[in-house]
Formats: structure tokens, sequence, C-alpha cells
């Protein structure tokens, strides 16, 4: 193991602790994966944050293979699949985190998304967060129906199961997992009094171009 696959090991690693400590995890339902260079490192099934190690992670190559030979001392998450797919199918993203937060999984229940109630929505790609269709955990039909409703989108609910929220660097990703737990909510609290007043596709525009505008892309903290 490079240096270099060590410290993105131990921040994954982190990365689990840190929803842990947001309030975004329940057990070992939440995971993590990572791109490091044409392989993707993954956290390992049903193992708690707190005894993981870097050597405890799984490994595998980000190929066209439908079963992947893994490396590493435990089985990987059940939930590779998506990770794996997700990677692949999407150069621009090095992260990929799933957790079961309570309102995202409460919309994910109703199988219902999140609109356009809250500006921050754009943090996410567009006007909404899609709520895909119901799969089996672990399938591969539940890696398609992730896919498509992650189309033009960092964050997608999993209908009857909780979100996946992805990020073009680890930080960004977790990022992205506290801010949609957090708007999900929000919204919520909003249908309590009534409901919100959605924005329109042009005030989303506005506020992704204000996003960039502000110069906050280039912050780890930052919003896309
Ligand atoms: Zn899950």
């Amino acid at each position: 193991m490079t240096p270099g696959e060590e410290t993105l090991r131990r921040a994954i690693i982190d990365g689990c602790l840190s929803m842990n400590a947001a309030g975004i995890n329940q057990g070992t339902s939440g995971n993590i994966s990572a791109r490091f260079g044409d392989r993707m490192i993954v956290t390992p099934s049903a193992t708690p944050y707190a005894r993981m190690t870097p050597a405890s992670l799984a490994s595998c190559a980000l190929d066209e293979s439908a079963e992947p030979e893994w490396d590493g001392p435990l089985p990987p998450s059940t939930e590779w699949r998506f990770h794996h797919d997700i990677l692949s199918a999407r150069p621009d993203i090095m992260a990929v985190v799933h957790a079961h937060p309570p309102y995202c999984t409460a919309f994910s229940m109703a199988r219902q998304g999140i609109p356009a109630a809250h500006y921050m929505i754009a943090a996410f790609g567009g006007a909404d967060v899609r709520c895909s269709d119901y799969a089996t955990f672990g399938t591969a039909a539940l890696s398609r129906t992730a896919l498509d409703a992650l189309t033009g989108r960092t964050a997608c609910l999993l209908a009857n199961h909780g979100m996946i929220v992805l990020g073009e660097t680890l930080d960004k990703a977790l990022w992205r997992a506290v801010e949609l737990e957090t708007l999900a909510r929000q919204y919520h609290h909003s249908l309590a009094i009534g409901g919100p007043v959605l924005l329109s596709d042009a005030d989303i525009a506005e506020t992704k171009a204000g996003f960039a505008t502000y110069g906050l892309r280039d912050r780890d903290d930052s919003l896309s």
C-alpha cells in the first residue's frame, strides 16, 4: 500500500466516523467508496467503523467486470455494486457516500424526491433530488435504478432504503451528505406548516451561477 493509498483509506474511515458524529448513520448501514487510480476502495461489510483500519478496507478494479476480484481481508460492503457502477459510469466523481439518515429515508419510504423548496437544492446539480424505483439491496437492479435517478445530479434517494451522495472529492461527498439530510429535514418541517413555495428552474439556474461567481467551486467544503 502506497502512502497515498493509505491516506485515502484513512480519510474514508474518518468519513465514516464523521457520519456517525453528524447523526446521518445508524450502526454499519452507511458505506463509503473512493476512486484510487483505476481502482475503487470501499468499506467492508458489517464492520463497526471504530474497528476499521486502512488494511481492512476492500478494493477492486473499476472495469466492466460484473463480478470483480476483491483485494482485502474482509468482504466488501453488500452495496459495493452501486459504488462500483457509479464510479465506473461517472469519471468526474471521486467518492460515493451511502447512508440511511432519518429524514432522507422517510421521504424515500414515501417514494418522494426533494423538490426545489430551498436554493441549496442546486448544490446537487439541478432543481430536484429524485427518488429511484425500488430494488432489493445489493442487486444489479438497484445499481441501475440508482444510476438512472442520478442522471445530471450528485445525489438521489433510494426507494424504501436511504440516500446516495456523490462528490468530486471525498470531502465534497461528505459535505453534500450532511446538506441533503438537512434539506430533507427542512422540507419535512415546511410540509408540516402547509408546504413550501417552490423555486423556478430560472431561480435554480441563477443559484448555480451564483455558486460559481462566489468562487466556491475550488474550496473543499464548497458547493459544486
Ligand atoms: Zn443501504
